[in-house]
């Protein structure tokens, strides 16, 4: 099969390879059908994110298994499912209190190296997937790949974003961030029925998309002062919920800011630096702040939803590449080209 390997040297190499087989007999091996190229695989190949080269990327996709381990009673050969970017094995005393993001039996995600976790990327044709019963999700027959694609990993992260805030019914909410996880949140925030959901992002083409995904207020600070806009539609007071999915060192202080005397901020955006964090403001707001890696045990509400039409972000696949064509791919999202916000990869 092929594979898009991270080589030393940030190199990106599109190579054959054995496909992989079953191991433990809680494995499956999916066909992967889609893949994306999220955040994440751009700050491996940039060196952003630490890594042991040598590897297969990918961690957002779904597919249909085409093998399973004897152990595996959920699921069947010839079944479309999606899967959690960092696979769990449900039962681990982290998994059985629901901490996933943490289970002792997996440590790590899809696509990562050897320094987190040793499994083998979705940026190729096959992919072993372990604990096949505890963390795979079921694909609805009327959901199609595009629609299912991004549940794994940047929705599950948008849903998570907005329901570290709990905004009830009617609560005002900024979303810092137009890339695909803020879009999300943008999207999962419709579920709660604000009555206005600010988005703020310099690219004025991702804005676009948070509008037709239900944002009332695009903001870009490249031509407004964000914290005078946001004070002056909010009676000076804020909103009760912002989130952080941004992840620059500017943002968390606006979001410090804008958010109501006891209110929320949800930080999902990776890389702001701790020194630029304004205490004081922080204490004397009476304020909540949350956030961490997103547990990926909503991926079947998430289906629920999708498949029911009341969550649709597939609109943020802009573009689709083949698998031999992923390096390209991996350009066109890297550097915003052509409007890109999402790229699917397909077989
Ligand atoms: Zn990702
Ligand atoms: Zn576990």
């Amino acid at each position: 099969m092929k594979a898009l390997f991270l080589r030393e040297h940030q190199v990106l190499s599109l190579e054959d390879t054995p496909e992989p087989r079953l191991i433990n007999t809680t494995d499956v091996i999916v066909r992967v059908t889609a893949s994306s190229i999220c955040g994440s695989d751009i700050h491996f190949w940039k060196g952003h994110f630490p890594s042991i080269p040598n590897f297969i990327l990918g961690h957002e996709f779904v597919g249909v298994i085409s093998e399973t381990g004897k152990d595996v009673e959920a699921f069947r050969v010839g079944e479309r499912v999606a899967v959690p970017a960092g696979p769990f094995c449900g039962i681990c005393p982290n998994c059985a209190a629901g901490k996933v993001y943490n289970c002792l039996a997996v440590q790590g995600m899809f696509g990562a190296g050897k320094a987190k976790g040793n499994l083998p990327g979705a940026q190729s044709h096959y992919v072993r997937v372990p604990h096949a019963d505890a963390c795979l999700a079921k694909i609805p027959d009327t959901v199609s790949d595009r629609e299912a694609l991004l549940v794994g990993d940047v929705l599950s992260t948008g849903y998570f974003a907005v329901e570290n805030g709990s905004p009830p019914p009617g609560a005002r909410v900024a979303v810092f961030g137009a890339g695909p996880v803020g879009l999300c949140a943008v999207a999962c925030a419709q579920l709660f029925s604000p009555v206005q959901l600010f988005l703020i992002d310099i690219e004025d083409y991702r804005l676009q998309h948070g509008r037709k995904l239900g944002a009332t207020h695009l903001l870009n600070p490249n031509r407004v002062n964000v914290i005078k806009e946001i004070k002056g539609l909010t009676d000076g007071n804020g909103v009760e919920l912002t989130i952080d999915a941004a992840g620059i060192p500017q943002t968390l202080n606006q979001c410090i800011t804008c958010t109501t005397p006891g209110g929320t901020i949800s930080v999902v955006g990776i890389g702001t630096p701790a020194s630029e964090f304004p205490m004081m403001k922080f204490m004397f707001k009476n304020l909540t702040m949350r956030g961490g890696l997103v547990p990926l045990t909503q991926m079947k509400r998430l289906l629920t939803l999708i498949e029911a039409k009341r969550l649709d972000v597939s609109s943020l696949i802009t573009h689709t590449v083949k698998l031999d064509n992923i390096i390209e791919g991996y350009h066109l999202f890297a550097n915003k080209e052509d409007n890109c916000v999402k790229v699917m990869v397909v077989p």
